[in-house]
């Protein structure tokens, strides 16, 4: 599809995001007692293509296979073994998305409302797409999502971002079919997921944030150094805004060379990428989802200047549409003090923070209900009120 006949079609989409949910879960967003966690994700093992060559899932499905039952044989379940957490991280990711999802619910309070966020794990391996792969992968999690809704039409108050991926050749197909509810149900946002092996600056990226501004759907980007990665060493032909070695913006195609998984999801991940996407669209609705990450945020702790962490919170002062969701970072004890006090010492940053803990992902770090316990005492009631319940609305309304 041509961007013409794209933004063609797209002026058919609403730009009031209540169009988007489920009737049954707008009573529950209007009633402001209750909770939104804009983070989780409830998708499984099936969604990760099974000839992984250069994209690093935490855990890939092989070795998913083979250490889930090994793990499981020699160790059980405490709170102090990483090892036990990685098995029970392994357990729920080989579950089906109803247990998942359920668990996941039973956390929280009976009202509370969820953005999942989808994935496509396709494209940071390849280019191409085969028809055939597209219906495993991509199209498994919309046929599992709606699955879930019609069997259980008003179950869940779930808000699903959908992935949105430039190099995947379909993406403008998938967005227009995506939010003209052709898949069972609307999405209620987009995830942007830049590690996969693209710049959020990608021209292609660029047309649809045009539509995501004018139509009001909000964008969820990955923003840590680490997580779930594409690799390759060679990358050719980057396309997106970059500084080049003179220190000046261009758009010029670069192709680099990485020569660590993590030097490559600081190239893609770093929150400077998105500084033309904003000055492009100022109005965004943009979420920096971890708020860059614990690593990061461990820096600041240690009086670090030009951390990732200060690049979203000048974003904030710039951007009125800027958020941060503190998910995963927020399963970091030693990092409570630092992030309950900037969020009381900065009205700012008090104004755009978001609500999440990044389930399931999180449980890795331990207990997911201490996890969450433990982040909303030290927050306290007035904080968690705030990024749970106010900013959350402004972000997704
Ligand atoms: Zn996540």
């Amino acid at each position: 599809m041509d961007t013409s006949e794209f933004f063609k079609q797209a002026e058919q989409i609403s730009d009031d995001p209540y169009s988007r949910i489920p009737d049954h879960v707008i009573p529950v967003i209007k009633d402001e007692n209750n909770l939104i966690n804009v983070h989780c994700h409830i998708f499984n093992d099936t969604i990760v293509p099974k000839r992984i060559f250069n994209i690093k899932m935490p855990y890939s499905r092989r070795f998913v296979g083979n250490l889930a039952t090994l793990l499981h044989k020699i160790i059980g379940r405490s709170n102090e073994d990483k090892l036990s957490n990685l098995a029970y991280f392994i357990s729920l990711f080989k579950s089906p998305t109803e247990k998942i999802a359920d668990k996941l619910v039973s956390y929280f309070d009976k009202n509370s409302i969820f953005c999942p966020l989808m994935m496509d794990m396709l494209q940071g391996r390849q280019r191409i797409v085969r028809d055939d792969e597209w219906e495993k992968y991509i199209n498994l999690q919309f046929q599992d999502l709606n699955k879930l809704f019609k069997q259980n039409p008003k179950k869940y108050n779930f808000l699903p971002f959908i992935p949105i991926d430039p190099l995947n050749e379909k993406v403008y197909d998938i967005f227009l079919k995506a939010f003209n509810g052709e898949y069972g149900f609307k999405p209620m946002g987009i995830k942007i997921y830049p590690s996969l092996g693209y710049l959020p600056s990608h021209s292609v990226l660029m047309n649809i944030y045009k539509v995501c501004q004018e139509k009001n759907i909000p964008i969820t980007a990955h923003c840590s150094s680490g997580k779930t990665r594409g690799f390759r060493k060679h990358v050719k032909n980057i396309v997106g805004w970059k500084v080049n070695k003179q220190g000046i913006w261009t758009q010029e195609p670069e192709s680099k060379w990485f020569f660590s998984g993590k030097s490559y999801a600081n190239y893609f991940n770093n929150p400077k990428n998105w500084e033309k996407v904003l000055e492009a669209y100022p109005k965004l609705k943009l979420n920096f989802g971890h708020f860059g990450g614990e690593y990061q945020w461990n820096k600041l702790l240690k009086g670090k200047n030009n951390t990732w962490v200060s690049r979203i919170m000048g974003y904030f002062a710039r951007y009125e549409n800027v958020y941060a969701d503190i998910s995963f970072t927020n399963a970091y004890p030693n990092l409570f003090p630092l992030i309950k006090d900037r969020l009381l010492s900065s009205s700012l940053v008090f104004e755009r923070t978001l609500y999440g803990l990044d389930y399931y992902m999180v449980v890795v770090r331990g207990h997911y209900r201490s996890l969450k316990i433990d982040f909303d005492v030290a927050m306290g009631e007035k904080i968690i009120a705030k990024i749970g319940k106010e900013n959350p609305r402004k972000f997704l309304f």
